[in-house]
């Protein structure tokens, strides 16, 4: 078939990758490559710490998610050597290293205990540790930490690595990329389209505009640091040596070490009047990460970046055909987790596009919301 995906942010690209994959014909038209939410992403795949109470559905398609990745890295070598140099999983962002997640006081650890037992009945292994166990795994946490648990399969990849390297190969492959805005599906050509444009979905007119897409901008701001060599001890490579998660007296903060001493430090979640970047949201990232890891004081602050998360009312993503016009699937929503469902999206996707029978569970179908007048 030939297929148009509307949007080149990590579920556009990804989808356009599955389907050319696959023997589709595929081209992709979009304002930017990866310049919408995934440009902010942390990309922290983490199907067990992004458990949360009253979310039942989603944590089945967040475990599928993570096999989904670990299968897509697998693939990584072979898919790049379209690429003048192949490359490893690794160098596409991908890492396998266990999260932690710290209670700064007794409080915030008794949250993390009760949560646990959720995130083993979704199926996760949560290991519980004490403050000392904790800091023996990680050295540079603060002594103030009161307790953590270690989830050895929530993992990440770096959003803007894994993008850069599914544009080059869908270049390298031939698949059409062509910037600019779409105003209108009906006049794109294709037996197919996917429409993957985020939060500018609604935007655009089309045959989706019957159902109500109900997304909402959940604003995100998140820092990119790097940590300078002379801080470490002899012997360490970085501060960290995974995802700290950390909650402090009831708010949430992460830090995602990458490659090349970068930490990414996140993240708001904000649905203010502010359109940029929150002056107390980022001091309050700093003050709460300082508290977990002091040596964050000594880190060069190289980038603040805010975007908006494609939010919907129930936090599941909006994938499936419109109802009575199937040439057009839509494929937004994927609010603070479409970095771990992107390669589940594109599978899934694909399935629908080649006719498998029944490949998406109705929690996510797009038509759970109509409009009023429908
Ligand atoms: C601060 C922050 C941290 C996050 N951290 C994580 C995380 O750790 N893990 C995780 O799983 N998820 C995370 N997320 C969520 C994740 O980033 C998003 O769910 C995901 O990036 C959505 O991808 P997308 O491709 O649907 O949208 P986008 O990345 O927004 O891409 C959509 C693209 O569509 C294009 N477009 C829009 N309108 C049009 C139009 N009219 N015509 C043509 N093209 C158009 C734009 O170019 C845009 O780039 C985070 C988000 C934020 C903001």
């Amino acid at each position: 078939m030939h297929v148009v995906v509307v949007g080149a942010g990590i579920i556009g690209l990804l989808t356009a990758l599955e389907l050319s994959e696959r023997g589709h014909r595929v081209d992709v038209v979009s304002t930017g490559i990866a310049e919408g939410a995934t440009h902010a992403a942390a990309g922290m795949l983490a199907p067990a710490a992004e458990v949360q109470v009253g979310q039942g559905p989603l944590w089945q398609l967040m475990r599928e998610a993570a096999a989904d990745h670990r299968a897509l890295a697998a693939r990584i070598p072979a898919l790049s050597r379209v690429l003048d140099h192949p490359l490893s999983a690794r160098d596409a962002g991908y890492r396998e290293d266990a999260t932690l997640v710290v209670g700064r006081d007794h409080a915030d650890v008794a949250g993390l205990r009760d949560l646990a037992v959720l995130q083993r009945a979704a199926g996760s292994e949560v290991d519980e540790l004490t403050a000392r166990e904790a800091r023996r795994l990680e050295p540079a946490l603060g002594p103030g930490i009161a307790g953590a648990v270690r989830i050895a399969a929530d993992h990440q990849v770096d959003p803007r690595l894994l993008a850069h390297t599914v544009h080059a190969v869908l270049g390298a492959r031939g698949v059409g990329i062509e910037l600019r805005s779409v105003e209108d599906l009906d006049a794109l050509p294709g037996d197919r389209i996917v429409l993957a444009a985020g939060l500018g979905a609604p935007g655009i007119a089309g045959p989706h505009r019957a159902l109500d897409l109900a997304l909402r901008p959940v604003r995100g701001d998140v820092l990119r640091l790097r940590v300078p060599r002379e801080i470490l001890a002899p012997g360490e490579e970085h501060l960290l040596t995974g995802t700290v998660r950390a909650v402090v007296r009831g708010r949430p903060v992460y830090l995602v070490p990458r490659d090349g001493l970068g930490l990414v430090l996140g993240a708001t979640s904000r649905e203010d009047a502010l359109a940029g970047t929150s002056a107390g949201g980022v001091l309050q990232l700093l003050q709460d990460a300082a508290e977990i890891l002091p040596a964050i004081r000594e880190t060069e602050l190289v980038e603040t970046t805010t975007r908006d998360r494609p939010g919907t009312p129930d936090d599941l993503p909006l994938l499936g055909p419109v109802p009575g016009d199937p040439r057009v699937i839509v494929s937004t929503g994927y609010h603070r987790h479409g970095i771990l469902l992107s390669a589940w999206a594109a599978r899934r996707t694909a399935d629908l596009v080649d006719g498998h029978p029944d490949p998406l569970p109705g929690a996510v179908r797009p038509e759970r919301f109509t409009k009023e007048d429908a």
